[in-house]
């Protein structure tokens, strides 16, 4: 089973679509909705995660980019600020998925991205703030 988190960001002419039906229907995948702010005629933002087989995944990728859908792994849009992190760990006490952790033994403080789920707990707790969200916050306001 495949799995990953992704960010959708919607041209306006297409929120109306049950594009998340058809990733069910047509592409046999199955979905967790983590953020999403979606209005009528306006562009669209949605962080969801995908699961299904690989083939499938990558079927219901290219229905999503074919419908112009602009689609990333949404770890793009978790940064961490190498100069601000002094390696404290804290983060990786409240990461729920793992893409904070420390690498043993070195005691290094590795950020895998393509494991985010853009929880933001990170950002909270960093006392450095050396974690930031890139993706617009007005479109989840
Ligand atoms: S909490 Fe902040 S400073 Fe500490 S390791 Fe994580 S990113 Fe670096
Ligand atoms: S936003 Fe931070 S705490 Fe949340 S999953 Fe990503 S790295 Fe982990």
């Amino acid at each position: 089973m495949y799995s990953k988190i992704l960010s959708l960001r919607f041209p306006s002419d297409i929120v109306n679509e049950p594009i998340v039906v058809n990733l069910v229907k047509k592409f046999d995948l199955t979905f967790n909705i983590l953020k999403a702010t979606i209005y009528p005629r306006k562009e669209g933002f949605m962080v969801l995660e995908l699961r299904g087989h690989r083939k499938d995944y990558q079927r219901g990728l290219r229905y999503l980019k074919s419908l112009g859908i602009k689609v990333e792994s949404i770890g793009q849009d978790i940064k961490r600020d190498e100069e601000l992190c002094f390696q404290c760990g804290a983060c990786t006490a409240v990461c729920p998925t793992g893409a904070l952790y420390i690498k043993r033994p070195e005691m290094e403080v590795i950020f895998d991205r393509e494991s985010c789920s853009a929880c933001e707990l990170c950002v909270i707790v960093c006392p450095a703030r050396a974690m930031e969200v890139r993706f617009d916050r007005t479109l989840l306001a």
